[in-house]
């Protein structure tokens, strides 16, 4: 799919090679639509602004409406196309309401991102069973009822994106059996939807980021009282590029994936963490 004159609001010229079947389709005048969960701040707010930068008209999901303003209003005095959607990824029928409403409203969904997540950290013998359950729920079941929501569009157009935020913890992390099961299952979830999606024109990869300084990151170190700054410190000493990472680092890796030049890459996990390990 060839997308021109987005970015300056011309005419888009549409052009789906849809999984080598040869069918082209042409629209004019609209942008292919993304979606962004957790979209409110963050990585997710940082993914959002480059989508629409790269010339996606945003979907910036989040739990309520109104949180997901702030960023629509950053994207559209930048030039950009986005609306905000209030919904929770694990209520099944709200998520079906949100993407029938970016359908209506953006047209159908093309790019979904999968970042919504939450941690709720602690050893195993602390953790309760809500705390597994929730982190579970807003990673797994969001991402696959989002997925499933969405893929209808992608199969249809014969062109989709599908991006999935896992994290470095995946490999284990002390304090968080939950986020990294839930974040290891997110890897196996991609590799399959890669398999069955594939034949639609439809690629699905991971990014799993090691330490980016958002209110996750900040709510770890007050959990462990430790002053953010030094946290941060701390945490850049152990990484190879001698910092931690933004949500413009993770957001340029998403956009990579989303790109017309990646159709060809799809099922992987690109850790982006500053180095080869967590
Ligand atoms: P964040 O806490 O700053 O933002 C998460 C956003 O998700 C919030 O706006 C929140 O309201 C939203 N959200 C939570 N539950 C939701 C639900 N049920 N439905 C809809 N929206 C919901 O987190 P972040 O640091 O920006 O992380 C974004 C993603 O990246 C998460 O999946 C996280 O696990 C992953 N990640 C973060 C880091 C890091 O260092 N920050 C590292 C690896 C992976």
């Amino acid at each position: 799919m060839t997308l021109r004159g987005v970015r300056g609001r011309g005419v888009a010229v549409v052009k789906a090679e849809t999984g080598g079947r040869g069918v082209n389709t042409r629209r004019t005048g609209m942008e292919k639509a993304a979606i962004v969960t957790g979209a409110a701040r963050g990585i997710g707010a940082g993914v959002a602004r480059r989508l629409a930068a790269d010339g996606f008209a945003v979907a910036a999901l989040d739990l309520e409406e109104a949180v997901g303003k702030p960023v629509v209003g950053q994207i559209e005095a930048a030039g950009g196309r986005a609306i905000a959607i209030g919904a929770d990824v694990v209520d099944e029928a709200a998520v079906e309401a949100a993407v029938a409403r970016v359908a209506e409203e953006l047209g159908p969904p093309l790019v979904l991102v999968n970042n919504a997540g939450i941690i709720r950290d602690n050893l195993l013998f602390k953790m309760s069973s809500g705390d597994w359950d929730a982190v579970m729920n807003v990673h797994l079941r969001g991402a696959f009822l989002m997925s499933r929501a969405v893929q209808g569009h992608m199969t249809r157009a014969g062109w989709g994106r599908i991006v999935n935020l896992s994290s470095t913890s995946a490999l284990g992390n002390r304090g968080q059996a939950n986020y990294s099961a839930a974040k290891a299952g997110l890897q196996g979830f991609t590799k399959t939807l890669a398999i069955e999606l594939g034949r639609f024109g439809v690629t699905v990869n991971a990014i799993a980021p090691g330490f980016i300084e958002t209110a996750m990151t900040a709510a770890t170190a007050a959990r462990i009282g430790v002053d953010f700054a030094e946290f941060t410190k701390a945490a850049a000493a152990e990484i190879p590029v001698g910092r931690t990472g933004t949500p413009e680092d993770i957001a340029h890796v998403v956009a990579f994936f989303a790109s017309e030049g990646a159709g060809f890459v799809s099922g992987q996990v690109l850790y982006v963490a500053g180095g080869p390990r967590a």
